[in-house]
């Protein structure tokens, strides 16, 4: 015999049920109100030259702040947006607005700033999103180079050959893809050699224990792989100096993490590029004048 609730004719189990489902409707509501008032936005966190320590490029990283309940993880809000189709909505205003953010910089510069953009699964693998990409590079007017986008492990292990074909699409318009969270998955080797990636970003958890011996030896192992591969590898997480020299004599190219910084706004991103022109050590020149 269920447990009733006083006063009303509902099982707990009923209740629970009655709660979870009305908070899955707030939160796709929520989100659909966010995006329509454009409450979600992009912080830009550095990468950084292991060996000169200059900067490379940005990674672009989305913000919610909802009103009423405060920030909200891009990992939790993108995943209503997976579940509630509101996914290629979502993924392409943020793609748009980073691309926007490209030109601007490029405009201030007068270089390109390069910013990686995360896809989430579905959207890499909507049909029309090669497509999307260079309609909104057209749309903005910067070259294909400035952008990387960021793919996760598990969509690529789940689709491979759709993953194939889409980033073969993405790469023939000249945008540069990087595994995003390297070393969480599983089949991440075999997936190396048949997709047509540019760079691999090391996961955080396997950053974390460096300097510690065993640590070392997986991410030189990697940083190995890498080169025969002819990718570039950036080390995610870096939080301490030993963790940078670490990975940094392990053969890391890039580093990101709060020991550089974390992720910042637009305008603290801007003042980071103007330092280093500044100092003269702009990041990035920009080979690509037709645009
Ligand atoms: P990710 O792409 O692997 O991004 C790295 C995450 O690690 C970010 O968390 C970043 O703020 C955090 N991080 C960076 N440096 C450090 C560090 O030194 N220590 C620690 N503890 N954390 C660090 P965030 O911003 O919460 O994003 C989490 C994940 O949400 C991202 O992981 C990415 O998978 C997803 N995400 C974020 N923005 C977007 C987006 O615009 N689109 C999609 N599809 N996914 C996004
Ligand atoms: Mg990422
Ligand atoms: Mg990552
Ligand atoms: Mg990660």
């Amino acid at each position: 015999q269920a447990k009733r609730i006083p006063g009303t004719s509902l099982s707990m189990a009923e209740r629970r049920f009655a709660q979870m489902s009305s908070t899955a409707l707030e939160n796709e509501q929520a989100l659909r109100k966010g995006i329509r008032n454009q409450e979600i936005y992009l912080d830009y966190q550095p990468k950084i030259d292991a060996v000169s320590g200059r900067l490379l490029g940005f990674e672009a990283l989305a913000r919610w702040h909802r009103p009423g309940i405060g920030p909200v993880s891009p990992v939790e809000f993108i995943a209503i947006a997976e579940r509630t189709g509101q996914i290629s909505e979502l993924g392409s205003l943020l793609l748009e607005r980073a691309c926007r953010q490209i030109a601007d910089w490029r405009r201030a510069i007068g270089g390109c700033v390069p910013v990686a953009v995360n896809v989430s699964p579905m959207q890499l693998l909507n049909k029309g999103f090669p497509q999307l990409v260079q309609r909104i590079l057209q749309q903005t007017g910067i070259p294909a180079h400035c952008l990387t986008l960021e793919i996760t492990e598990s969509a690529a292990v789940e689709n491979l050959e759709d993953t194939q074909t889409q980033l073969q699409q993405l790469r023939a318009l000249g945008i540069e893809v990087a595994m995003d969270d390297f070393g969480t998955g599983f089949s991440s080797l075999s997936m190396l050699r048949e997709l047509p990636l540019n760079t691999l970003k090391i996961d955080r958890g396997l950053i974390s224990p460096l300097p510690a011996p065993d640590a070392v030896a997986v991410v030189t192992a990697i940083c190995q792989l890498a080169g025969a591969l002819d990718l570039q590898v950036v080390a995610e997480g870096i939080e301490t100096l030993e963790q940078a020299i670490a990975a940094r004599d392990a053969g890391c190219h890039a580093l990101q993490g709060y020991y550089y910084a974390r992720p910042l706004t637009v305008a603290d991103a801007g003042a980071w590029q103007q330092r280093e022109l500044g100092a003269g050590t702009a990041c990035c020149a920009d080979d690509d004048t037709a645009a």
